[in-house]
């Protein structure tokens, strides 16, 4: 049985913890490797490591800093399958969509090798007479990362690469659901050059948390994961007066006008909707219907049920399993909800299984219509492959509704009125919009700027944003003295 080791000091290292968490294949639940919960001695030697490698990776050159994130982007691209391919067997992902996990962390190491530019400060020439102000960019010093299990390439990558461009190091405690995937991000890190210490990998649940949250030589951390444990890491952290970015659950809705085209806009809900098993926080999970789109109810049922889930290796799979027996009750718990509270189940994936593994967490497509407000399955995140119908007069109505939602990850709406695609873009509450677009995830230039319920924090992940919320300003009010500057006391705070 595979052991996952700890990256501690440069070094993968087997833990000395007694206390080991299954890894299973979610198609069958099989065990494939045990994860360690690090030990406290452990630990220590992570962040006493990281505050070492510091003091020198502060002061390497950015453009060094830099080329090694080059070499890092080019390696993952050489071994991109390999890695797609360790991230399906142990989330049960498609290849497919396997491989766009890793395409999508591996973009953000392209934006990480731009860091030079990203540092810029700021310059203003004679803010008085002789005088210049200018900022610096500095790095905070030992940073960590909290991920969770849907995105184990793509969100360890979120964080770690920018971190350490900026000059930090940094701590990777990845969920304990899917570790294999970040161990290999990290080999092929130390292959790119990366030197002793400024990447540590810490593994296990909410003690090895807590130990990041408390670490006074941890100075700020980033999590993704769900509300109750996004908002406990952002209350501890800051309470602990540490920098807290803290992503967390979403109810993302598609608003669908009746100008809409039809056929694009039940492709766009199939693929978005139960894409990945539903297990995206970009997941459309509510579907509005606005006026005469309520007709398209029945079309959008035939087509949902024509999805068919699968294993990771099969090209005609959708999607694959949940990632463990205790999302799929957690998922049929809410599809029984539905019921009982009165919605409408047009399609009923909770009796799915795939001959051959029928012990793994299969739920096929699920699809509710009539939901109302005040339903579990529109309040709650499901994070499967359920799609909520619920109904609106008009665009009004349907802008109403999604801002009096507690969550603001993504949302988008299908139409083919301009005014009414800059009318929603204006009006929503919402931090990332689609125009015809379902998942509208930022390229890494920009930041994925989740809001309201959905993210606890300032600073966002990648882009400007998290360069921002890696480092700490520095602003300079410097003059060189020459004969012509009057010199002598001044008694005010005006520069002179
Ligand atoms: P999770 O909250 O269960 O776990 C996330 C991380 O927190 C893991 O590393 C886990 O070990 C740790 N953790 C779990 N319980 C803890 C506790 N009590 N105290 C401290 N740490 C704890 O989330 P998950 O199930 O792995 O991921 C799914 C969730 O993540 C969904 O809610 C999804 O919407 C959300 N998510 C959000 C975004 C976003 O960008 N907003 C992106 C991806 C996933």
């Amino acid at each position: 049985m595979k052991t996952v080791p700890l990256f501690i000091d440069g070094q993968f290292v087997p833990s000395r913890s007694e206390q080991f968490i299954d890894v299973t294949n979610p198609a069958d639940n099989s065990v494939i490797a045990k994860v360690p919960c690090a030990t406290q001695g452990e630990m220590e030697a992570a962040v006493e490591s990281a505050k070492q490698a510091f003091l020198e990776w502060k002061e390497t050159p950015v453009s060094q800093r830099a080329r090694v994130m080059l070499r890092y982007q080019q390696l993952l691209k050489d071994h991109h399958d390999e890695i797609a391919t360790i991230l399906a067997g142990e989330t049960g992902k498609t290849f497919e969509d396997a491989k766009g996990d890793v395409w999508r962390g591996i973009e953000v190491v392209e934006h990480a090798a731009n860091i030079a530019s990203l540092m810029m400060g700021e310059t203003v020439e004679n803010v008085a007479r002789g005088i210049d102000c200018y900022s610096l960019t500095q790095p905070l010093g030992v940073c960590a990362g909290i991920t969770p299990f849907n995105f184990p390439a793509m969100i360890p990558l979120w964080m770690f690469p920018l971190a350490i461009a900026c000059g930090n190091t940094f701590i990777l405690k990845p969920s304990e659901q899917d570790p294999l995937t970040p161990t290999r991000l990290v080999e092929l890190f130390v292959e790119a050059g990366a030197p002793k210490g400024v990447l540590q990998v810490i593994h296990g649940g909410k003690d090895q948390v807590d130990f990041l949250l408390d670490h006074p030589s941890v100075k700020a951390l980033s999590f993704v994961g769900s509300v109750p444990v996004g908002q406990y890491i952002y209350r501890r952290g800051t309470e602990n007066m540490k920098r807290v970015q803290a992503f967390a659950g979403a109810k993302n809705h598609m608003v669908v006008m009746p100008d809409a085209n039809k056929q694009q806009v039940i492709n766009n809900i199939v693929g978005a909707s139960v894409g990945a098993a539903g297990q995206r926080c970009m997941a459309i999970s509510v579907v509005v219907l606005v006026g005469e789109a309520q007709q398209w109810a029945a079309d959008i049922q035939q087509e949902l049920a024509k999805v068919r889930p699968g294993l990771w290796n099969d090209p005609d799979a959708a999607y694959g399993p949940l990632i463990s027996p205790k999302a799929r009750e957690r998922v049929l718990a809410l599809i029984q909800a539905g019921k009982d509270e009165g919605a409408t189940c047009l399609l009923d994936g909770s009796g799915f299984t795939l001959k051959g593994f029928e012990t793994g967490n299969w739920v096929g497509p699920t699809l509710f219509g009539d939901v109302t407000a005040d339903m579990r399955i529109y309040k709650e995140e499901i994070f499967g492959p359920v799609l909520c119908l619920t109904n609106a007069d008009s665009l009004d109505d349907a802008i109403a509704l999604v801002n009096a939602n507690p969550y603001g990850n993504g949302t988008s709406i299908f139409t083919a009125c301009g005014a009414a695609a800059r009318k929603y873009q204006h009006e929503i509450e919402v931090g990332q919009v689609g125009i015809n677009v379902p998942i509208p995830v930022p390229l890494p230039f920009f930041s994925f700027t989740g809001w309201k319920g959905s993210f606890y924090g300032d600073q966002h992940a990648y882009g400007k944003q998290a360069v921002r919320f890696y480092t700490e300003t520095k602003t300079v009010t410097a003059r060189w003295f020459n004969e012509d500057i009057p010199s002598g006391p001044n008694m005010t705070i005006h520069l002179k």
